[in-house]
């Protein structure tokens, strides 16, 4: 239990679909002006130092995005570059904050986690409620966040974290699942807790990480997801090109792509979306999928 460590995979491609879809997600639900409350059950450290290791993932994931952030014409994209670009330097920004220009000269060292882009983008009268259960980052996430009183980070099961503060006492929520998968169970638990907060807080937007990998796992995941009919349900997937013809072999090692379901998400999030792959999917070697289940 618990050997899995965040940094290896820091900055990859996994991270990159994953951290854009939250970003949007986030700046749609705080363009109105009523608190929000954001969930997360796998928090991880919230920031990363990257690996020298010239096969270190993020090379292929946040890098050729960093190399060509200069002539990047999507705002998303944009926005997502200069949050990686602040998160070189200490601190996290809040919302107003200026952001570094793209055009800096700037060596990529550090990417953050999704509890550093939440920090960004939530203003004082929302609430972070974050579960870390690994004792080392659990420490260091504390310490990164500790400035702000609206920020609560317990080390203690998220799936327990979810039980507890859903409904959230602000009445609108996101909630971001994104386990390790490292316990053979780890979808089946997923999937019963997202059934739990769907009794709980029907409204709320969910967005729930998987890797690509092997035959079944992500289909079933997807089967359980369609069985909880919630009103809206958008599915997200990066493909590496060079692994599109091998998914159906690919059981076990490493993640071939990613797939990220976003239940209820805000209005237009997949336009949103949309627009930033057309532009990122060709630098990143990845087909890029952005499809409705449900709704929408
Ligand atoms: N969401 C993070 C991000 O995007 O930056 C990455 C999270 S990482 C994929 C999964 C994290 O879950 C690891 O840091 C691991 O220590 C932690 N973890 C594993 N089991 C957990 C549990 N039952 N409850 C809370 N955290 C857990």
């Amino acid at each position: 239990m618990l050997s899995y460590r965040h940094v290896f995979p820091a900055g990859n491609l996994g991270a990159v679909l994953k951290h854009l879809a939250l970003l949007a997600t986030l700046r749609a639900a705080t363009r109105k002006e009523a608190p929000l409350a954001y969930l997360e059950s796998h928090a991880g450290a919230g920031s990363y130092a990257l690996p020298e290791d010239g096969a270190a993932e993020y090379r292929t994931g946040i890098a050729p995005l960093w190399q060509a952030r200069r002539r990047l014409a999507d705002p998303l994209l944009r926005d997502y570059l200069q949050l990686v670009l602040r998160a070189q330097a200490r601190g996290t920004p809040v919302p107003g904050d200026a952001l570094p220009d793209l055009a800096s000269e700037v060596p990529l060292r550090r990417y953050p986690g999704s509890p550093w882009f939440a920090r960004a983008t939530l203003r004082p009268p929302d609430d972070l409620w974050l579960a870390e259960l690994h004792p080392t980052d659990h420490a260091r996430l504390v310490d990164l966040l500790r400035d702000r009183a609206y920020v609560h980070v317990e080390r203690k099961d998220g799936h327990a974290l979810l039980r507890a503060q859903l409904p959230p006492k602000a009445r609108r929520g996101v909630v971001l699942i994104d386990p390790a998968y490292e316990l053979a169970d780890e979808g089946d638990r997923v999937l019963a807790s997202l059934a739990d907060a769907l009794r709980r807080f029907g409204h709320g937007t969910y967005l729930v990480w998987a890797p690509l990998r092997g035959k079944a796992a992500p289909s079933q995941m997807e089967r359980g997801i369609l069985r909880l009919a919630p009103a809206k349900l958008l599915r997200v997937a990066f493909t590496p090109q060079a692994a599109a013809g091998m998914l159906a072999g690919g059981e076990g090692g490493a993640p071939l792509g990613s797939v990220l379901w976003l239940l209820n998400p805000p209005y237009r999030v997949d336009e949103v979306l949309r627009a930033a792959f057309a532009e990122c999917a060709p630098l990143l070697h990845v087909q890029a999928d952005v499809r409705w289940l449900l709704g929408g």
